[in-house]
């Protein structure tokens, strides 16, 4: 029985995980650096009160839907993902494509398919090292004793793969180098903004996208996005900046950010109270806007052991993407139990 070590519990990795559940009767383990589920499909929570800091809607393009119809089906036959039927001023829409977004938080999506999986899956175990150790990956995290597994799959952003130290350094060769050089993310930051039970924020949209103020790109009122509207629940507004700010503003003081996101904020929407508290994200690693070229959704490594990599930075970033990419891992490792 193979021990395979999924690195990374975003969409990509859960669901991966997800369709390697029972192959081969492999031992399944997942490692985040994070404190919980999610990647950029994170949604925070604060008392009664959740928002989505990253992926808002899953849409879908039923006529292109292809291998990932069963994945649309499955999630909306559980009302993990139920059809957007909020106002949202300013969003641009394919045709022959739908909205949907994730009522108990985007999050849950993940969260589903890390359950399906069946795998043992442990947050703030942050990779550092993976090095070859008698025919298996050795592999180190922050903190803790190194662990050795059968097959290493890397579902993290590109450029983290490239800074993951040990045999790996070496194992990845000059043309896998310079792809993997080649793929490049968009920056921005996210605020959430929550709101005490029974507050009340009167704006007649649940989202807006802005086209004319520098900073902000994209405002919802989050759970009035999700449907989610109750006494008992604290609302929660999610406020997304735009790529030029983002790179702008990379390495500049968060708190000044922030203010500067407020005041912005503030002018846009002069009636909004004032909030409980406020969750400050900054994404580094937004979207792709360069996908590793030349590779069908994952690369192979090192094929025995088998060192794989995947994620959204192999496709492009959204739901498909990271499905499409979670396919085509899964296809290749099977292959290898
Ligand atoms: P990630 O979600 O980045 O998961 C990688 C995981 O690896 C993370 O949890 C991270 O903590 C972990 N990790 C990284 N390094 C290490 C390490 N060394 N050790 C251990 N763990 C590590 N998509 C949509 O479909 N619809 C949208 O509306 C949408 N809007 C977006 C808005 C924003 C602001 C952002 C940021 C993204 C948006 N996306 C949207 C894109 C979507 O969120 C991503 O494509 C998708 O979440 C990527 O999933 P992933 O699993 O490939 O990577």
């Amino acid at each position: 029985m193979g021990r395979v070590l999924v690195v990374g519990a975003g969409l990509t990795g859960g669901a991966c995980a997800a369709l390697l559940r029972g192959a081969a009767r492999a031992r399944l383990a997942v490692w985040d650096k994070a404190r919980g589920a999610g990647g950029r499909m994170s949604t925070s929570r604060r008392a009664a009160s959740a928002a989505d800091l990253g992926a808002q809607f899953v849409t879908i393009e039923a006529l292109r839907a292809g291998p990932r119809s069963s994945f649309y089906e499955e999630l909306l036959s559980h009302g993990i993902l139920k059809p957007l039927t909020a106002p949202v001023e300013g969003m641009i829409m394919k045709e022959g494509s739908c909205n949907y977004v994730a009522p108990q938080g985007i999050s849950s999506i993940v969260k589903y398919y890390l359950n399906q999986s069946g795998a043992d899956v442990f947050y703030e175990h942050h990779v550092t090292h993976i090095s070859l150790k008698d025919g298996k990956w050795e592999v180190s995290r922050e903190t803790g004793p190194p662990e050795v597994f059968d097959i290493v799959i890397l579902t993290i952003p590109v450029p983290q793969i490239l800074q993951l130290q040990g045999d790996i350094v070496n194992i990845i060769n000059e043309s896998q180098r310079q792809q993997l050089e080649s793929a490049s993310y968009s920056s921005r930051y996210a605020l959430g903004l929550f709101y005490e039970a029974g507050t009340r924020i009167d704006v007649p949209w649940a989202a807006q996208y802005i086209t004319d103020n520098p900073c902000i790109r994209f405002i919802s009122i989050d759970n009035k996005k999700r449907n989610i509207e109750s006494p008992e629940i604290g609302p929660s507004v999610v406020v997304h900046t735009t790529v030029t700010f983002g790179s702008e503003n990379l390495n500049s003081d968060p708190a000044e950010v922030q203010q500067l996101i407020l005041s912005h904020l503030e002018k846009i929407v002069p009636s909004l109270p004032k909030p409980a508290s406020i969750k400050f994200q900054k994404w580094r690693y937004s979207q792709v806007t360069k996908a590793v070229p030349n590779c069908l959704g994952q690369m192979i490594l090192h094929t025995q052991p088998l060192l794989i990599c995947g994620g959204d930075g192999f496709t492009h970033s959204n739901f498909d993407g990271c499905i499409d990419s979670a396919l085509s891992l899964a296809e290749a490792v099977k292959c290898h139990l």
